[in-house]
């Protein structure tokens, strides 16, 4: 089938896998099928991969082989670590979480549901730029609080939470701190050996893993009950049958991210600067978040009197995929949450559309996308007008 040439620019979506991330699962589907907790040869090297895998992502990480947890992807982690948390607070009479304005569904969602059992959520309100302040958290903390839960950096506008600062308040005061960090794993330095970090959640299909596999951090000493109930896999926390395969896919892109993270940022963030400069000469446009504390790859550009969806299509026809602030959120009517939280009019939230680049952008491809934008912004503006 001969496919038109895209250019995708949607990589805080999701990733396409590498050669090597393919190879290394390849054999897992076929010849490697053996079942990880049986005792012969065919299950005991699925064993080996995992546990490979397992201290892959951990390097990766700095952290400790055993406190990695492989989940089903990003949504699972932030889930088991928001849920279980706030249930094991319960136990001792804390009921109170905090979380901000800006979170992921998987995280905001998770919270309402709590709400609805009887919780109460502080949602801190982020800043203009999507920033929230470790004052804000000190000032809503409570004796009462079971779990402090604030993304690492935003995905649909990039910036980057003072998650250190954060981290050690909760530290302090001994309250447990989860991040969401599926956008920043594989893009920003961590070590998480090192950072007052509890509870951290990763998603292998954000940085050229496949999708449906993740992996929630455990800071050890941490109580944390189980996901689900079942076998004794992932120490019981998190049975079922491991997915071998997508495992050792997610062990190689992490080990891959690490090793080119400084020379890929350098490379992505030239790019997304370059394509700013062009963009923000668009007249009545605005970049949203945070100039300087922001992810490499992300830009959140808003064009004034222009349908974000329209521009999106008109976009596509000419091959190049981007989105309207977070994949979950196109298609839905609601304006994304976190541009109305970072002070966006409605209009102005759907006339914001998200470019996130990734190491196989290049830069002929920045200009192909910037003529493309100016072309269409022109184009929408003067049917407005007429
Ligand atoms: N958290 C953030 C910040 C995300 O961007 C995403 C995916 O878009 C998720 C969580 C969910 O991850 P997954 O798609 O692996 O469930």
């Amino acid at each position: 089938m001969a496919e038109k040439k895209i250019i995708y620019a949607d990589h805080a979506a999701t990733t396409r896998i590498s050669q090597s991330v393919l190879e290394a699962m390849l054999p897992y589907f076929q010849d490697g099928y053996g079942n990880a907790s049986g005792v012969y040869g065919l299950a005991r090297s699925a064993r080996k991969a995992i546990e490979e895998a397992r201290r892959q992502t951990a390097d990766a990480l700095g952290a400790l082989p055993d406190s990695i947890y492989f989940t089903s992807g990003g949504t699972e982690a932030d889930n088991w670590a928001v849920r279980e948390a706030a249930y094991a607070g319960r136990t001792s009479g804390k009921t109170h979480l905090i979380t901000s304005n800006i979170e992921h569904h998987a995280v905001l969602h998770t919270c309402r549901r709590l709400e609805e059992e009887g919780f109460t959520i502080t949602r801190i309100p982020a800043n203009a730029e999507g920033m929230v302040s470790p004052e804000q958290v000190r000032e809503a903390l409570r004796p009462e609080t079971a779990l402090v839960s604030i993304m690492y950096a935003n995905n649909e506008i990039g910036t980057i939470q003072p998650v250190d600062a954060i981290g050690s308040l909760c530290r302090q005061h001994g309250v447990l701190f989860h991040t969401d960090a599926v956008q920043a794993v594989g893009h920003l330095p961590i070590h998480l050996e090192r950072q007052p970090v509890d509870l951290l959640s990763l998603s292998g299909h954000k940085l050229g893993a496949p999708k449906g596999i993740g992996a929630l951090y455990i800071r050890k000493g941490v109580t944390l009950p189980n996901l689900m109930e079942g076998g004794g896999q992932e120490h019981g926390r998190r049975p079922g049958t491991e997915n071998t395969a997508l495992i050792v896919g997610l062990g190689i892109a992490m080990q891959e991210a690490a090793s080119r993270m400084e020379e890929d940022s350098r490379y992505i963030a030239r790019l997304r600067d370059l394509l700013e400069q062009r963009l923000l000469t668009i007249p009545a446009t605005r970049l949203n978040g945070d100039r300087l504390q922001r992810l490499p790859g992300i830009s959140s550009v808003s064009f004034d009197g222009i349908e974000g969806e329209t521009m999106l299509l008109l976009l596509d026809m000419q091959g190049i995929c981007a989105s309207a602030g977070s994949a979950c959120a196109t298609g839905s009517p609601q304006p994304s949450h976190v541009l109305r939280a970072i002070g966006l009019s409605d209009r102005q939230a759907k006339g914001t559309i998200r470019f996130s680049l990734g190491s196989e952008n290049t830069e002929q491809e920045i200009s192909y996308i910037a003529k493309t934008v100016e072309e269409i912004a022109e184009r929408l503006r003067a049917m407005t007008l007429g």
